[in-house]
């Protein structure tokens, strides 16, 4: 890509994206604040605040437990359902509820439950450490003979598919990555691996937390058995908001919820003492839904749908593109690499940069120039671009701070250990 390094440039750049109009939509109060960690919690959507006046004062406040009956009790169906749009999935596939760990889990040990006969289940180091551990608290609750192989990224950034394919026989009873890495944003390709996984007679279960919202994701015409995910990156669902999950309709009877609740419970009211499960999606929920947090996620989601998820990935590319431009004509001289994998075809939404002085270059864009990236252990700066707010002239804007703070060694005031959130 050519590009120009002038800010001319990025805001005509702005002022030729047809999506620029989204960006009101959101809060932002700090003119001045680069915002480049919308991968990590997403900006608040102005109809949020209205929603979430109208759920405490008018629903909380005046309805009170009448609210169960007038559009609480289903929103978990019904906000599963527009996730569903976003994912390539049916409206009865997808639910909202937990946070993404606990439903990697209850996902997690229903399919190992339905492959029985198999052992092994494989994943691979570039996933998401929650992912990982829950992987290993399976194998330990489930028993010894079960195993994990973690397949190892060479590079530290990507892996390829004939990798995978080495890895998997028809012991595995298992396969499930991160769709796109958390650190390097490198994005597996989803039909194939999926492919070599089901050849094997192994259930495919897909984490799409730093996909949606910035990708299109087409479950189904890649036959994804599982999937989960999150809403507070790219969704903007705000801190904390429960998290989705995804059972291929054809599986949802063969498989089973492995924390029993009266949220998944057959006639729920009728508050019988044995468990027998519903059929369907609800049969993966749990308990009652965290209504207040549950109710923002829906003009979060309403605001995706109406931009399109075609055009975010495209202007998501777009602007990556520029960023890396920028960052190969303004940081790669002085001493930072790029951490993620060059071709768009295979990265997200987000870039991640190294350099051996990252955590206190993070620390000084944070407190002294105003600019919110976010740093993974060891050494990479992480600059998530969403498309649906981030503007060009930020990137811009953003890239000139970082290099001023290695230029000015704006860094060395700060000490090297790290502090307890990053
Ligand atoms: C952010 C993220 C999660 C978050 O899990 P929580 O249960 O919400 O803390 C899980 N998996 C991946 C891959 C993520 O990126």
């Amino acid at each position: 890509m050519t590009i120009r390094t002038d800010v001319e440039y990025a805001i005509d750049l702005d002022k030729h994206d047809e999506l620029a109009r989204f960006r009101d939509e959101f809060v932002i109060d700090d003119p001045d604040l680069i915002y480049l960690d919308g991968n990590s919690l997403g900006r608040l959507p102005k109809r949020s605040i209205d929603r979430m006046q109208a759920v405490v004062e008018g629903e909380w406040g005046s309805r009170l437990i009448r609210g169960w009956n007038e559009g609480w009790f289903t929103a978990p169906q019904r906000i599963g359902a527009k996730i569903a749009q976003l994912i390539g999935a049916e409206a009865d596939e997808v639910i909202v509820c937990d946070s993404t760990s606990v439903n990697f889990f209850k996902l997690v040990v229903a399919a190992l439950r339905a492959r029985s006969d198999r052992t092994k289940i494989v994943t691979d180091d570039l996933n998401f450490p929650s992912d990982v551990y829950i992987l290993q608290g399976a194998v330990d609750l489930l028993g010894s003979d079960r195993k994990l192989n973690v397949i190892h990224a060479v590079d530290g950034l990507t892996v390829s598919p004939e990798t995978v394919d080495a890895a998997i026989d028809h012991t595995i009873a298992l396969v499930t990555f991160t769709h796109t890495a958390f650190k390097s944003g490198f994005v597996y390709d989803m039909p194939s691996i999926t492919k070599i996984a089901q050849r094997a007679g192994a259930l495919m279960l897909w984490d799409l937390s730093h996909s949606i919202g910035a990708l299109p994701i087409d479950l189904h015409a890649a036959n994804v058995d599982l999937a989960v995910g999150c809403t507070y990156k790219y969704l903007n669902g705000g801190p904390g908001a429960p998290a989705f999950l995804f059972v291929r309709r054809d599986l949802q009877e063969q498989l089973i919820n492995p924390i029993w609740g009266w949220f998944g419970q057959k006639g729920q009211f009728d508050f019988g003492l044995e468990y027998r499960s519903v059929p369907g999606i609800n049969r993966f929920l749990t308990g009652t839904p965290n209504m207040l947090s549950l109710a923002a996620i829906e003009p979060a989601i309403d605001l995706m749908l109406e931009a399109g998820i075609d055009r975010l990935r495209a202007k998501s590319i777009k602007q990556t593109e520029y960023l890396v431009a920028l960052i190969d004509e303004l940081l790669r001289p002085i001493g930072v690499s790029l951490n993620s994998p060059r071709d768009y075809n295979r990265r997200g939404s987000h870039i991640s940069i190294g350099h051996p002085e990252a955590l206190r270059i993070d620390r000084a864009l944070i407190e002294d120039l105003n600019v919110i990236p976010d740093f993974r252990f060891p050494d990479n700066i992480r600059l998530g671009i969403a498309p649906i707010y981030t503007s060009f002239a930020e990137i811009h804007e953003g890239v000139l701070r970082i290099r001023r703070a290695i230029e000015e060694r704006m860094f060395e005031k700060y000490p090297g250990e790290r502090p307890e959130v990053t």
